[in-house]
């Protein structure tokens, strides 16, 4: 519900071996927040998100994510609580059709560990003759209802990163991370996801965004999230954080 905390950090650290990928990173996500993470390349994004997800377990710190403790909770379990992601490399299935794809994340949770494992995926068990009308509403939903028969590798890839969307729904998360979804999108493509981002949220999701379109992150997000060297150097309004000179001195001055 709406002002709950989805996501509390607090002290988390990530040291492999000699690099500390994240320091002392302090985060709270409340419900139906759309939070942006960004910073320069190998800044410690993916990190954090990967211990948020319970991929990686942290060298040190406090990890709250629905009511699970990731790095300590079952990668699976974080999962079923709620957490869908996609990420930063596509894992899609190229020789299955969108819907397939799609029906791969609705049926995951009746399937092995290791599949959801693969796909990170919760998912609600569901009367199987609904799957498909579920997939299909996901499809929609990510404005890709047009597309479903269609060979997933066959797709634009805008599109692709879109399907990607759709097969994370499919699980029925209540926070959604999304890893650079728009990546080697144009404007259009990239206006158009913002565009899905909003109306998720709008229905009550909570994302979190790593990105680096800095102006589709301004464009979408609440609230915005800068990491440097695996440190939080500045954290607020796209406002706030477009005139920050920490900010514009370690990352926008560079674009
Ligand atoms: P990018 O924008 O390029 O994806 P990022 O902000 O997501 O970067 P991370 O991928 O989290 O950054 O990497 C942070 C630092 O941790 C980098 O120096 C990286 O080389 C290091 N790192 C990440 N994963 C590992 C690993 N499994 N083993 C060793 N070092 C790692």
């Amino acid at each position: 519900s709406p002002g709950e905390t989805v996501v509390r950090v607090s002290g988390g650290n990530k040291d492999y071996g000699g690099v500390h990928a994240v320091r002392d990173v302090d985060l709270t996500i409340a419900s139906g927040e759309v939070v942006g993470l960004i910073g320069p390349n190998g800044a410690g994004k993916t990190t954090l998100v990967n211990m948020i997800s319970g991929l990686v377990p942290p060298s040190s710190g406090t990890f709250e994510v629905l009511g699970t403790t990731p790095g300590r909770t079952a990668v699976h379990k974080v999962a079923q609580a709620g957490v869908s992601r996609t990420f930063q490399h596509s894992k899609l299935f190229p020789r299955l059709s969108a819907l397939e794809n799609v029906l791969v994340g609705a049926h995951v949770v009746s399937r092995p560990t290791f599949l959801r494992r693969l796909l990170w995926l919760p998912g609600a068990r569901r009367d199987e003759s609904q799957v498909v009308v579920h997939a299909a509403r996901c499809l929609e939903r990510a404005g890709l209802g047009d597309r479903s028969r269609e060979d997933a590798g066959s797709l634009s890839y805008g599109d692709q990163r879109r399907l990607e969307i759709a097969r994370a729904l499919a699980a029925e998360p209540s926070l959604l991370i999304l890893d650079e979804p728009a990546a080697g999108m144009n404007h259009v493509e990239a206006d158009a996801l913002s565009r899905l981002i909003g109306s998720l949220a709008a229905e009550g999701l909570t994302i979190l965004l790593i990105e680096h379109n800095v102006g589709m992150v301004m464009r979408t997000c609440d609230r915005i999230v800068v990491l440097n060297f695996g440190e939080v150097i500045a954290a607020g309004t796209p406002e706030e954080i477009v005139n920050d000179p920490a900010v514009v001195e370690a990352y926008l001055g560079g674009d």
